[in-house]
């Protein structure tokens, strides 16, 4: 039977891709992002008591009360926003999912979305799937910082959403203040809204902190923020993530969740909760912890003939590769996985037009023996 395909250019996602060549290759899996560590002890003794006490039917729609709570709690303490627990959050299977429900409730066919490349490989066809448009602005190398003057001149009357992800997936490049000022400026007074990505909130280095939308009054009215604890405690197979919005904008987003998902897993949603609030420095602990890992990584590469780009957040390193090889970056990953045994991530797959640039995306988010390996492997090209 022929069916016309609703996305005639997508393929199979390049993480599943690097994933199954790294396995067939038995390479060091250095490509998807996942970390190759446990989460917290408390977390998991948290889930079996959850489960064996019987937390193994459907969850509320919106998400467990108690999680809900503990997310308001967090957000308080951290960006200074007071939200309503029962009418501004959203529990979802992941931030996938949560991205998904937000294009779906307020995208309509022919409507603009505007994205910056290079982005993550989800935006663009959960955009499409709804009707839309995507703009793709790129972002400026080598730092990929907005041009904030390029988004302002592709805004048109059919522009709905403006999405921007910090830190960034796969540069790890930050946006400050200004950056939400200047975003800020361009909504205002339009029926524009914002997605802002934050799955890496608590993966920001060097003292910098994480500005989050919700940190900025006029953004926040008219913005679904994003989150993802499989970032936060090392548990991406455990797909929990929420979304934050103003209460017309959750009411929605819940409508298309209702019918997507309906809930998230109950017993995980209940152990997320409790070690929310019985270990709450495990999160504040976390740039040190990854920013250990980046300069670890970064100390074992040096010497390597790969050059290192800055690393400002998130827990990918960006590599330069043009001092070895001309080929393009698919390419060169394929070459790296079979001649090396590294697997990365091209960066070509996340730009509609990609610049000419020899980069890859490197996964710190490892063990030392793991990262270990990998550079003495990576040293030898
Ligand atoms: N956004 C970004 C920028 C990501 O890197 C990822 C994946 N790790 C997601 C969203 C999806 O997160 P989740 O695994 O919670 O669906
Ligand atoms: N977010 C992860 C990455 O960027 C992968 C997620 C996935 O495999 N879909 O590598």
């Amino acid at each position: 039977m022929q069916i016309q395909s609703k996305l005639p250019n997508v393929g199979t996602t390049i993480f599943t891709v690097m994933s199954q060549l790294a396995m067939r290759q038995g390479a060091v899996n250095l490509g998807q992002g996942f970390p190759d560590f446990e989460g917290p002890r408390e977390l998991f003794d948290a889930l079996a008591r959850h489960v064996r006490e019987g937390r193994n039917q459907y969850a509320p729609m919106t998400g467990v009360p108690k999680l809900r709570e503990q997310i308001a709690l967090k957000t308080e303490k951290l960006y200074g926003r007071r939200i309503d627990a029962d009418s501004d959050i959203t529990v979802t299977s992941g931030a996938t999912e949560a991205l998904f429900a937000a294009f779906a409730a307020v995208v309509r066919s022919g409507d603009e979305v505007i994205l910056l490349d290079p982005c993550y490989d989800s935006y663009a066809p959960a955009v499409e799937l709804n009707g839309g448009l995507c703009v793709r602005i790129p972002l400026r190398l080598p730092d990929f910082s907005v041009d904030w003057q390029r988004v302002r001149d592709a805004v048109t009357p059919r522009t709905r959403i403006i999405l921007i992800n910090s830190p960034h997936n796969p540069s790890g490049a930050v946006l400050h203040r200004a950056d939400m000022d200047a975003l800020a400026d361009i909504v205002r007074d339009t029926g524009i809204l914002v997605i802002s990505d934050e799955v890496y909130e608590h993966m920001v280095f060097d003292g910098v902190p994480h500005y989050s939308v919700l940190g900025h009054d006029e953004l926040a009215s008219r913005s679904f923020v994003i989150s993802s604890f499989g970032k936060t405690y090392h548990c991406t197979g455990w797909k929990v993530g929420y979304c934050v919005a103003p209460p017309a904008l959750s009411a929605e987003f819940r409508k298309v969740h209702q019918y997507l998902t309906f809930c998230t897993f109950n017993a995980a949603q209940c152990a997320i909760a409790d070690v929310l609030e019985s270990i709450p420095q495990h999160y504040l602990e976390l740039p040190a912890f990854y920013q250990a890992k980046r300069d670890h990584f970064r100390s074992l590469l040096a010497g390597s003939r790969f050059q290192l780009l800055d690393v400002p957040g998130g827990y990918f390193q960006l590599v330069d590769y043009s001092a070895i090889s001309e080929l393009d970056d698919l390419a060169f990953c394929e070459w790296l996985v079979a001649e090396h045994k590294v697997a990365a991530i091209p960066l070509s797959p996340f730009y509609e037009t990609a610049p000419d640039a020899r980069l890859v995306r490197l996964c710190f988010a490892k063990n030392e023996a793991t990262l270990a390996d990998a550079a003495e492997r990576l040293k030898a090209v």
